[in-house]
């Protein structure tokens, strides 16, 4: 058995039906201060009350627009920014009492997607990789960094000494993937870490982290706005909108039909391939709502072609839709307690 699986086994404590991470009540609000004093003038609502769960060996897609609040989600989990509510439990321990954020950080790693600006144009690639092993007290940390530059394709014999501004932004993503992987981590958060690249270069890097997650046994968080490549990735996918969770469900579910007609919008400006993949859904129009004074009720009912009084009036809850009981939507026209419809709304649209 190798290092790493040892390393996994002994942490695995909770069993594989436990979730990895259980996140509930995810609140992160930002003061805007402005005038002499720098008095607080409003308030950015950025997560408000997300809960989620991450199980173990999976991969979960989140997806949204520009400032629905995915990145603060990520950054919570890892601890870069505090949270003004809610708990994260991290395989059974509360993040807080039963484990130390310090002790956390060791099992999450990151990867974000400027890949120039995550590396130190000070030292060499050799190390980067071995800085956290080295500070952790980990063995042989050169040893390990050569070792993971080689799992994520890189020779070290050509590529251990040279500086980051001697890669091309493919080659320093892989050696974000690797320093990342050098702390032996159980959770991964990818911040958009393919969005920069170009295409050709996203895919081996898409496909090397497949062969990573399986090799390592590897759980990942993938942030993306592109949701074709969600789709190729994600075993399941959460659907944010404006600080909120709107739709969350396994991958075939969402990709199938969508229930939130949040969802529905964002997936039909989604580029096919196929010819016959038409939507009738239009596209969403206009830019979200500004997160310091997020609408009432439902925040989709600015945008929404089906809203209705209730809409305004109630925060909808997350139900089940459709056939699979892990396919949620936070729509009143898909809980049965709201008296509502959204086929009757269809039909009438
Ligand atoms: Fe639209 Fe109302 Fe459903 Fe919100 S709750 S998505 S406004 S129909």
């Amino acid at each position: 058995m190798s290092e790493t699986d040892t390393l996994r086994d002994n942490r695995d404590r909770g069993g594989p039906a436990q979730p990895l991470v259980l996140a509930q009540n995810l609140t992160k609000h930002f003061p805007i201060r402005s005038g002499l004093l720098n008095r607080q003038t409003a308030t950015v609502h950025a997560v408000d009350g997300v809960s989620f769960a991450v199980h173990k060996g999976e991969t979960l897609g989140i997806v949204g627009e520009s400032g629905c609040g995915k990145s603060t989600t990520a950054r919570l989990l890892i601890g870069l920014i505090e949270l003004d509510d809610g708990t994260i439990v991290f395989d059974g321990d509360a993040l807080g009492s039963a484990i130390s954020l310090r002790d956390m950080r060791k099992s999450v790693q990151m990867v974000f997607q400027d890949s120039y600006a995550s590396l130190n144009p000070r030292l060499t690639i050799e190390e980067t990789i071995a800085f956290g092993p080295k500070v952790q007290g980990l063995a042989d940390p050169l040893g390990r960094a050569r070792d993971l530059l080689g799992k994520v394709g890189l020779d070290p014999n050509r590529f251990a000494h040279r500086y980051p501004h001697e890669l091309s932004g493919g080659q320093r993503q892989r050696v974000n993937i690797a320093r990342a992987l050098a702390m032996s981590p159980r959770l991964v958060i990818l911040d958009e870490a393919v969005s920069a690249l170009d295409k050709s270069v996203e895919a081996q890097v898409l496909n090397l982290l497949c062969d990573l997650k399986d090799e390592f046994g590897l759980t990942y968080v993938f942030i993306s706005h592109d949701l074709n490549v969600v789709r190729f990735i994600s075993d399941r996918v959460l659907v944010m909108y404006l600080g909120e969770v709107v739709e969350v469900g396994p991958v075939e579910a969402i990709y199938g039909k969508q229930a939130h007609p949040y969802t529905a919008s964002l997936f039909s400006a989604m580029p096919s391939m196929d010819p016959d993949n038409r939507t009738m859904e239009p596209p969403l129009s206009g830019d979200p709502p500004n997160p310091v004074n997020p609408p009432s009720g439902c925040r989709f009912h600015t945008r929404c072609r089906f809203a209705e009084d209730v809409c305004s009036g109630a925060k909808p809850a997350l139900a089940t839709f459709g056939n699979h009981p892990d396919h949620l939507a936070a729509c009143h026209m898909h809980d049965p307690a709201s008296g509502h419809s959204l086929a009757g709304a269809e039909a009438s649209a």
